[in-house]
């Protein structure tokens, strides 16, 4: 009987699981969680849990379904502290589990501040257990300060909005969101910030965050000027989840290094999720996402290939995510390293609609919409198939034709 460990009982590592009983593996299948709950969805803790009247924790399964439909069992509330790859077993408090095949999904933790530490009022937002915090803090009407313009704290920013409460959000570079989607198109992200009234201040940093009697009070910048706060979120990014293999001999450098097809290296071992670095050939460049969709292919992908090395297929794929602010959707499919970026239809400074293409040489290689869901997996379709920029300019021209 074959066993089936998979370390990190979250997106990833649900469908690691999954994708191995679809498979039709009947071995053994164990799922180990840090955390104590069974695996639950992300994306709406920093939105819809935030905003409903009545928070739902978003579970994507239930224990029965878990234990029986799946088959599982179930390690949760002890984090894996190391893997022995000799003896091909990983370490859960004081046992050892052994394995057969490995699937490694522990993803991202989320970066915190230097200042700040231990006051209460101070949150990032990556579990349960942190947005439960935050969303208590906006239900008694903290005056808000959101560290870090990136996806979440601009989300984190529009829930707050949303409650009509004093937001400031504060971001370290001159522009929001660089990285993501490029200059031109953060600055007209950050334009939805100013058009829904909060107040974002770039090219600050924190210096320090003041308290009271162990409460979050007052944030320092580091122009000098201060901000009172009662909710301070920290939204500055997330590193993978590898600690815990230090000394393990896998290759850990931003993420477990893997190949196209998901494996370490390490016989039966494979990664999945925001914890892995892998070759994505549709691009030719190494990458490690922190994006939905990629996660839970991965971890379908990775269960399989580990159970059957000798047929192990590669994941490729046009990267997408989205993400929501102001009742308004953002999405972005591709990558956003360009020599160009042109808007090709809506009107940026009136932040309702845009459809902006991303050209790099003579290919399409990136689009960013703002409610534009019914257009952009088209324009993944077209990268996903090398259209050259041309063919993308046709096609962008026909949409608004058509529209016309
Ligand atoms: P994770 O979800 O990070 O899960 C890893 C799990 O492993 C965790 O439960 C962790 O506790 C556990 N773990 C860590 N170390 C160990 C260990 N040593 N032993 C055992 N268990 C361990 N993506 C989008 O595309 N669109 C969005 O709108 C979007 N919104 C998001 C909003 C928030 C607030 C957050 C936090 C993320 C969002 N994401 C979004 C990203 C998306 O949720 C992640 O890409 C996805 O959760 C990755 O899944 P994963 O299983 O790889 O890792």
């Amino acid at each position: 009987d074959r066993h089936l460990v998979v370390v990190g009982a979250s997106l990833a590592g649900l469908r690691a699981v999954e994708g191995a009983r679809k498979a039709g593996f009947a071995g053994r299948v164990t799922l180990v969680g840090g955390e104590p709950h069974l695996p639950y969805d992300r994306p709406p803790l920093s939105k819809a849990f935030l905003d409903a009247p009545e928070p739902q924790v978003p579970t994507y399964r239930g224990e029965d379904v878990l234990r029986g439909e799946l088959a599982v069992g179930l390690e949760l509330g002890v984090p894996a502290a190391g893997l022995d790859l000799a003896e091909r077993a990983v370490l859960v408090g004081d046992r050892e589990i052994g394995y057969d095949a490995l699937v490694l999904a522990t993803g991202a933790q989320a970066r915190t501040l230097p200042v700040g530490a231990g006051l209460s009022g101070v949150h990032t937002v990556r579990t349960l257990d942190d947005a439960r915090a935050v969303r208590a803090a906006l239900d008694a009407g903290a005056r808000t300060v959101v560290v870090g313009a990136g996806f979440i704290g601009s989300e984190i920013a529009s829930g707050a909005r949303k409650r009509g409460l004093p937001v400031t959000l504060v971001e370290a570079a001159p522009t929001p969101l660089v990285r993501a989607v490029g200059k031109r198109m953060g600055a007209a992200c950050a334009d939805l910030h100013r058009l829904n009234g909060t107040d974002l201040r770039c090219g600050v940093g924190v210096v320090d965050i003041e308290g009271r009697a162990g409460r979050a009070e007052r944030v320092v910048l580091s122009d000098g000027s201060t901000v009172d706060a009662d909710l301070v979120v920290v939204g500055v990014g997330a590193d993978p989840a590898t600690g815990w293999l230090a000394g393990s001999g896998l290759t850990v450098d931003n993420g477990i290094v893997c190949d196209a097809t998901l494996a370490t290296g390490a016989p039966g071992v494979y990664a999945a999720g925001d914890v892995a670095r892998w070759h994505n050939a549709l691009f030719d460049r190494p990458m490690r996402l922190e994006h939905w969709t990629s996660a839970a292919d991965q971890g379908a992908l990775a269960a399989r290939n580990a159970l059957d090395p000798g047929n192990a297929e590669p994941y490729e794929t046009v990267p997408y995510f989205w993400s929501d602010w102001y009742g308004s959707r953002i999405q972005f499919v591709g990558v956003p390293q360009a020599d160009e970026v042109v808007v090709v239809d809506g009107d940026v400074t009136a932040g309702r609609r845009w459809v902006a293409l991303y050209r790099e040489a003579d290919r399409l290689v990136g689009a960013l919409t703002l409610n534009g869901q019914r257009v952009v997996m088209k324009y993944r379709g077209l990268i996903a198939r090398r259209a050259s920029w041309a063919q993308a300019m046709e096609f962008a021209a026909a949409r608004r034709s058509a529209a016309a």
